[in-house]
């Protein structure tokens, strides 16, 4: 067991001294912040999880941390799937969860302040008897924080329309590594003040400040029409074909999801439910146009070879997508899973499945995928047995990545770098990017102690 040092010691006093029973040093707890649902596990338990109630707490526990060099991993509800807020030796974890409340709703001016730990789902029930939504809507959305949506930029369903969590924030307060409390953007819709450091601090990880508090963009709720098409492909390409087709032809799905053929397969055994074969392309439409859009998109589909199904009920369109929303626990059952995330151009899609099912092929491995067709990222996963990721799978993930750069997409579309995609970090930023990113992370965190070996490796 790790033997606290004569720094951590102070710290862990220090703690107590001034947040009493905010601070934990349960072995459980110690335990649970070991791991995010990435599948990695960090060798060892932190040193103790703080759960501060206020943000004079936060700055405490930062001012605290600065004193005496001790890291800190800021933690929200731990759904990450990068390995980005995973705690081991001699870190402190600033868990968010208390601060969880919705301040402010402005129905005039279509926006919302919260703190960090609110869930968001939690926040759209409570948003929806003023007739507004927060948009990003990723599969975690029942159980992930605002704050962690925040700080990895998340995405969701509902992002190829409404936009990912970028486009929904104005504003944030953020406690910075020596405690000082900055205010970053505004409530106007408009601002160009300054630098933007709030898109900056939006997908850092943890690794630049202390998300406190938010203020949010919303919308208007969407009444109206919805419609959902529902299409069988006996080919993965030809499906990602008709997404490609969808988008290009300017039509707006609000979503679009693929799911490929084996992923389909292991969604359906876990619902118990019989499989017909093929891949599965769901478009729903809304809006006061979305019935002539859906028209438009199933001729595109039919003529690319899709059997489909129009249907003009939003229950349709619920359970369609809970079927989509099943796909992590129907294969997380099967062993370790490695989730992965590219994202590549949206007409980039059918070279992108094409090039997996080569990879699959030559490995003599299946990777099931399921893409939020409509912004082109897609979840290709990796299942294997035990907690190390075989070399094979980390050769078949390489070449995966390196396909997607070349098709002038990214590492990762919406869960971030975390540990476990660094390796590939040179390839798609180069060493003067990188380096430019180092000194922006010094500038912040001069002492690095905000999620260290987070991102950026030593
Ligand atoms: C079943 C499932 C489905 C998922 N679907 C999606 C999806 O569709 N789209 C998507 O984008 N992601 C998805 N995810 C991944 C994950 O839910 C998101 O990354 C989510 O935004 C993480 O939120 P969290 O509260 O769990 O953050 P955590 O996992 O606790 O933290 C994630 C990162 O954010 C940092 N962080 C958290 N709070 C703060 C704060 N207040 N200030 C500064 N840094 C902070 C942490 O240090 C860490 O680096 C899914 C995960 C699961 C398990």
């Amino acid at each position: 067991m790790h033997q606290p040092l004569e720094g951590e010691s102070l710290a862990v006093d220090l703690l107590r001294d001034e947040l009493g029973d905010a601070v934990s040093f349960a072995s459980d707890i110690l335990d649970s912040a070991r791991r995010d649902k990435s599948g990695y596990e960090s060798p060892s338990a932190p040193l103790a999880v703080v759960t501060p109630r206020t943000t004079e707490q936060v700055q405490a526990i930062m001012r605290i941390a600065t004193q005496t060099r001790t890291p800190v991993v800021v933690r929200g509800a731990g759904t990450g799937l990068a390995g980005a807020a995973v705690a081991g030796d001699g870190e402190i974890v600033l868990s968010t969860l208390a601060l969880n409340k919705l301040l402010e709703v402005s129905r005039d001016d279509e926006l919302a302040v919260v703190q960090p730990g609110i869930i968001n789902a939690e926040l759209n029930e409570q948003l929806a008897p003023h007739g507004l939504w927060f948009a990003p809507d990723p599969a975690s959305r029942a159980i992930s924080t605002v704050g962690g949506n925040i700080a990895t930029n998340a995405g969701g369903l509902l992002c190829a329309k409404y936009g990912v969590t970028r486009e929904s924030v104005l504003g944030l307060k953020v406690v910075l590594a020596d405690g000082r409390l900055l205010e970053l953007g505004h409530r106007t819709v408009k601002g160009v003040t300054g630098l933007d450091f709030t898109a900056l601090m939006i997908g850092s990880e943890g690794t630049l400040g202390v998300v406190v508090e938010a203020t949010l963009r919303t919308r208007r709720l969407v009444s109206g029409p919805v419609a959902v098409i529902s299409a069988t492909f006996t080919s993965v390409e030809d499906a990602a074909r008709a997404s490609a087709v969808i988008t290009a032809s300017g039509l707006t799905p609000a979503v679009m999801e693929l799911i490929g053929e084996s992923a389909m397969v292991h969604i359906s055994d876990y619902l118990g439910l019989g499989h017909p074969g093929g891949s599965q392309l769901i478009v729903q439409f809304d809006g006061p146009g979305a019935l002539a859009e859906a028209d438009a998109a199933l001729t595109s589909i039919t003529s690319l070879g899709g059997t489909a199904v129009l249907s003009g009920d939003r229950a349709e369109g619920e359970r369609l997508f809970s079927l989509r929303r099943s796909f992590h626990p129907s294969i997380a059952r099967l062993g370790t899973v490695l989730i992965e995330d590219v994202c590549v151009p949206r007409s980039a899609l059918p070279a992108m499945f094409a090039a997996i099912g080569d990879i699959e092929r030559r490995y003599g491995i299946v990777i099931p995928t399921v893409a939020h067709a409509g912004d082109g990222n897609l979840h290709p996963n990796f299942v294997f047995d035990g907690p190390e990721v075989p070399d094979t799978i980390w050769a078949a993930a390489d070449e995966m990545f390196l396909t997607a750069l070349r098709l002038g997409g990214t590492l990762t579309g919406e869960h971030g770098i975390g540990l476990l995609k660094r390796r590939w970090l040179r390839d798609e930023l180069g060493d003067d990017q990188i380096e430019l990113q180092r000194q922006v992370k010094r500038v912040f965190d001069p002492l690095g102690i905000l999620n260290p070996g987070k991102v950026f490796t030593a």
